[in-house]
């Protein structure tokens, strides 16, 4: 609450959400199936430390980070569940050694770099093969195998951690056939590198949506990211998951204006007959879309919605407070939680659940319980 007063936007994080969702997935999951759980871009704007040491208490067997100082910031704050790194770069290959990360390794080029440096400092490391099968942005093509089993040999420091790839389309019925033919190939591509091995890497392929979809694909370990969070991205099991975040502000002033005022830059808000308004203490530099600007958007007070009036500014937002008498400054209004389903407010301005989360900034104060 103090906190609340001095910024006046919290995200507070409901960790027992968290909890019941991950059990969710486990449900879904045959026994001996492993969770990975993607904790980049800050652990989808949850706070990735807080976040990683939750679920490492409760079981999950791997995490995943985007860039390698993610995976560097998990080891600083003491989480010690393997960390794989989705898109490491040369220039981190002592960070990885240090901390003892985990690199996905998507092309021939880049095996041999790491391959090379692995030598030369006389260490193993363990490594991921990101399998190419459709989504085309990084990873290994079937193309490329052949010319990969001799370095697979010649470079005997590098240990294969995983095989895995990536789905273009779990969440969207249209793209079930072309997520089989993925998985399909996945299984071909890597038996391939698998026959060049003396011992069995994990096989994943799964997202959140792929864990719904295709329970059949599950292999020895599933990556889930969004579902987590509270968000069931396919629609098929909404009600069974608990939204993880919610963000909050408060109003910091009210004010009744005359028939004909305007509201805000470039006098977008029109109040023809005049009205009340509330001033949020919440803008696009917190993560508040300008995108929900002049009625895309609206808040809860009171539990009664506040449409956007005008454009969403830098760090305050207005709102039409007409149908809420009862109002007082300083009350609180959510934007998004229990009552406000992310994916509601993602579709109103055209994008998906992942980015609202993801772009709420660091001066936002996150509050667990
Ligand atoms: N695997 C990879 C390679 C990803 O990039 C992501 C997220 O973008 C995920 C898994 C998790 O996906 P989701 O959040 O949809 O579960």
């Amino acid at each position: 609450r103090l906190q609340q007063r001095i910024h006046g936007t919290t995200l507070e994080i409901n960790l027992n959400a968290l909890t019941h969702n991950f059990n969710f997935y486990k449900r879904q999951l045959r026994p001996g199936t492993k969770v990975m759980v993607m904790v980049k871009a800050f652990a989808y704007g949850g706070g990735a430390a807080e976040i990683a040491n939750h679920i490492q208490t409760m079981g999950a067997d791997y995490l995943a980070v985007a860039f390698s100082d993610e995976g560097v910031a998990l080891r600083k704050q003491g989480i010690r569940l393997p960390i794989m790194v989705l898109n490491p770069v040369e220039e981190s290959f002592d960070l990885i050694r240090e901390y003892a990360l985990e690199p996905v390794v998507f092309s021939l080029d880049f095996f041999k770099k790491i391959g090379q440096y692995a030598q030369n400092h006389q260490t193993q490391l363990s490594i991921h093969l990101d399998l190419d099968t459709g989504m085309h942005r990084l990873g290994f093509e079937a193309k490329h195998i052949s010319a990969l089993k001799p370095l697979l040999k010649e470079f005997p420091e590098l240990r294969i951690a995983s095989f895995y790839t990536h789905l273009v389309g779990a969440d969207e019925e249209i793209h079930h056939d072309f997520s089989i033919s993925q998985l399909n190939l996945f299984q071909e591509m890597k038996s391939q590198i698998e026959a060049e091995l003396d011992y069995k890497p994990l096989v994943h392929a799964l997202n959140s949506a792929g864990i719904v979809r295709f329970p059949d694909y599950q292999m020895d370990m599933v990556r889930l990211g969004i579902g987590l969070y509270g968000v069931e991205v396919t629609g098929k099991f909404d009600s069974s998951l608990r939204p993880v975040s919610t963000l909050k502000t408060t109003i910091s002033q009210i004010k009744d204006l005359p028939p004909g005022a305007t509201v805000g830059y470039s006098r977008k808000g029109v109040l023809p007959n005049g009205g009340k308004i509330g001033t949020l203490a919440i803008g696009y530099a917190d993560g508040y879309d300008r995108r929900f600007s002049q009625g895309k958007g609206y808040v809860l007070i009171h539990g009664k919605k506040a449409p956007v009036i005008g454009n969403v500014c830098m760090d305050m937002t207005m709102v039409d407070l007409s149908e809420i008498p009862e109002v007082r400054e300083g009350d609180e209004a959510i934007i998004y939680g229990e009552q406000i389903s992310l994916k509601e407010l993602a579709d109103r301005i055209g994008t998906i659940p992942y980015e609202l989360l993801t772009n709420i900034s660091t001066r936002v104060k996150r509050v667990y319980y």
